[in-house]
């Protein structure tokens, strides 16, 4: 591993040196290092700042601190009474002792698990602009079918954050108010850049609107635990007299980030909450994918995925 310099931070304002990373849990980022994927001059700890609070908002809705953990953010009495979906996102990823570390915030800027990125030795545009992306004709059969390039087509791998994205959070930084699908960038043609945070922006918290329906997350993965998503759906729905009133839909681990599905919830509203409406509204969606040779059956997996979702929410 590189040497690098550490130190506290004590101040939100305090800002970061060039070559500087905020180090929080430290679950991926530490990792990434020890695989000489990250190389940070000095690591900024911030998890002895003021950020660790869950808070009820005038508004009905809900602010959650930036250094809050995973685990204690998954059993807190109202995500748990009135955003189940955050709850359930939250209990399906990691372990129990990386939930223990993970913060809101690390959770949501934690990097991609594609294979080439974690490999220092090889080509990837992520870690080197313009030295190619082997994943295209490699190893593909967990990373994008919606929102890649011919740069870039890995995927983000959080749950907690698809979860959020149903929910309309808002993410606070020191120096602005973001919506969360504003937070990530598509890959393009600069892979490199992930989100629209500036070098040294802290987030501080994330902010829920109050709850708007029944939710619920459901992740498949290839074993029981501790295993990332190959396909995920967050749902939130109203249903009113058997119609579909509002419906907010996020899909995990087919995108380079968690993907608002605004075609399949514009074709539902108003619509029978029935199978074969959901069914309709999944196809609406998935009709922009791209798939590669090998990962076309995230298409079925979703388009299943969301009908069962809602199926049971409604
Ligand atoms: Fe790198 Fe992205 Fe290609 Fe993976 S998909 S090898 S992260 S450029």
């Amino acid at each position: 591993m590189k040497t690098f310099t550490y130190r506290t931070a004590t101040s939100l304002d305090e800002g970061l040196e060039p070559g500087a990373t905020f180090l929080a849990g430290g679950t991926n980022l530490v990792d990434l290092m020890k695989l000489g994927v990250a190389t940070p001059d000095v690591l900024v700890d911030v998890t002895k700042l003021p950020l660790d609070e869950v808070s009820d908002r005038p508004d009905g809705g809900l602010r959650i601190g930036a250094g809050v953990r995973n685990s204690d953010l998954a059993v807190h009495p109202r995500v748990r009474q009135d955003y189940p979906v955050l709850s359930q996102a939250l209990l399906a990823g990691a372990s129990g002792q990386l939930r223990n570390m993970a913060t809101t915030a690390g959770n949501l800027l934690q990097r991609t698990r594609c294979r080439y990125f974690m490999d220092a030795t090889m080509p990837c545009n992520k870690h080197e602009p313009g030295s190619g992306c082997p994943a295209q004709e490699g190893d593909h059969r967990n990373l994008a079918i919606l929102g890649g390039s011919p740069s870039c087509i890995a995927t983000h791998p959080s749950d907690m954050a698809v979860a959020l994205t149903a929910l309309d959070a808002v993410v606070q930084t020191d120096r602005r108010s973001l919506a969360l699908g504003d937070l990530y960038v598509l890959p393009g043609s600069t892979p490199e850049q992930e989100t629209v945070l500036s070098h040294g922006e802290l987030i501080t918290s994330v902010d829920l609107p109050d709850p708007r329906g029944k939710s619920a997350y459901r992740k498949v993965r290839d074993r029981a635990s501790y295993a990332f998503a190959v396909g995920s759906v967050a749902a939130v729905l109203r249903v009113d007299d058997g119609t579909v009133a509002d419906v907010r839909l996020a899909f995990g681990a087919v995108a380079p980030k968690p993907w608002r599905a605004y075609r399949a919830e514009e074709a539902l509203r108003g619509r029978p909450a029935t199978r074969s409406s959901f069914l309709e509204a999944a196809d609406a969606e998935l009709a922009a994918a791209t798939p590669l040779r090998d990962n076309a059956y995230k298409i079925t997996l979703i388009r299943n995925l969301v009908a069962s979702v809602l199926e049971g929410l409604a």
